[in-house]
Parts: C-alpha cells; structure tokens; sequence
C-alpha cells in the first residue's frame, strides 16, 4: 500500500514539474520551438521600439494624434478581424508611417491549434495589412505571447520573425495602475534595444493611452530614442 502511494505521489510530482515547464514554455518570451524569436535587440545605443498590441477601432485618431505631437514612429500589432471592421483606420496608421505587424485574425491563443488554421489566421491578416497599403516585412506577435509547435513551425517555414516584448508594465503593476504609475515603470526599467508592450485601444485601457506621451517623454528626456521594431532589428 506504501509502496502505491508513493507512486502515485511521484507520479503526482513529475506530471506538476512538466505542466509547470510547459506553461512556461508556450509563455517564453525568449525560447519557442522553432524559427526566429526576438524579445530585445542586443546593442549599445540608447534605443526603443514602443508596441502597441490589438486594435484597431475608433481610437485611431486619439493615439495617431498623440504620436504625430511627439513627432515619434511606433509598431502597431494589429488583429486581422479588427483591420476589417476599421480598414479606414488601418489605412490611417499606415499613412501615418509607422511600422504594422500581424497579431492573428482572430486573437485565439494559438495553442494546439491545427497547421491549417495557424496558416489561415496569419495569412487572411497578411492580406488585410497589405490591403491597407503597408509595403514593409510583417512580423508576428502571438496573441497572449503563447505559441507552441504549429505556430513557430509555420513562422519558421514562412520565415516570419516573431517579435515578443522586453518591458510590459500591466505585467507587474495592477490594471487600475495610473497613467503615471504606467509610465514610471517603463521609464525606470526600460534599456538600450528594450521592446515595450502596451495595449492602448480599449476603454479599460485609458491609461494605457494616457501613458503614451509621459512615456515618450521620459525616455527622450533619459537620452533614449524612439524607433519602430524594423528599425531596432537593423
Ligand atoms: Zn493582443
């Protein structure tokens, strides 16, 4: 009877440890199963790319606004689904220059999910922001950062580059954390070849949004210079 317990508490233990490693595998920011994966540039200069995931919709305008004040070009992830409900605002952020990646069609943890629909979320997206007119490399972000074995493979195949992030503030500050709070912990912890997450879009994310322009600022105020991802990746 000992004898069985013990096994099943091993057993028990190991099962654990494995769930644990695979979380944090399909989670990492550093390591997926094949292909390129980029969560921080290695350089000496003083540089950031700021990233702004999901959308877009009808806050187009507000966050265009806010970037073209500070005279600044981001990276905007944008959801396949999102671009054909607002096609005017895709098209507006492209005009605005700034660099577009592939965020999904449908913003699915992608997950156990079939070659043929990895394939189909990537590619009806790819051909929304081409639609919008964006003529640069696409890159991919994983909706929730999560990834497993179909996607990279497919990225890998397609040799698209997945861009994870160094620096998400809403990681480690609550989601009721302020506009100053925000951009506080961006300023502090941000480094030379740091990629930023920010999620701007959504009514629940007005600080986010409102984060935008004491961010920008306090970087540039640190001497830091605000690029897109392709011009951090050169
Ligand atoms: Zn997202």
């Amino acid at each position: 009877m000992k004898k069985i317990i013990k096994t099943i508490l091993i057993t028990t233990f190991c099962l654990f440890i494995s769930f644990i490693g695979f979380y944090k595998f399909i989670n990492s920011t550093k390591y997926q199963a094949a292909g390129t994966i980029i969560n921080k540039v290695n350089t000496t200069q003083k540089i950031v790319a700021l990233t702004f995931d999901d959308g877009p919709n009808e806050k187009t305008d507000e966050i265009l606004n806010i970037l073209d004040e500070k005279n600044i070009k981001a990276t905007f992830y944008l959801i396949g689904e999102q671009i054909r409900l607002h096609p005017e605002e895709a098209k507006k952020i492209v005009a605005a220059g700034h660099d577009i990646g592939n965020h999904s069609y449908s913003h699915t943890r992608m997950v156990f999910k079939s070659p043929q629909f990895v394939a189909e979320e990537i590619e009806k997206t790819n051909s929304l922001i081409r639609e919008a007119s964006f003529s640069g490399e696409i890159t991919f972000r994983p909706p929730y950062g999560k990834k497993f074995l179909s996607l990279p493979l497919f990225l890998a195949k397609n040799n698209i580059k997945t861009i994870m992030w160094t620096l998400d503030p809403l990681q480690s500050l609550q989601s009721t954390a302020s506009a100053q709070e925000i951009a506080e912990l961006v300023i502090k912890k941000a480094e030379p070849g740091s990629i930023v997450l920010i999620h701007p879009w959504y009514g629940d994310k007005n600080n986010s949004r409102d984060a935008i322009a004491k961010i920008i600022d306090g970087l540039q105020s640190n001497g830091y210079q605000i690029v897109t991802v392709k011009e951090l990746l050169k």
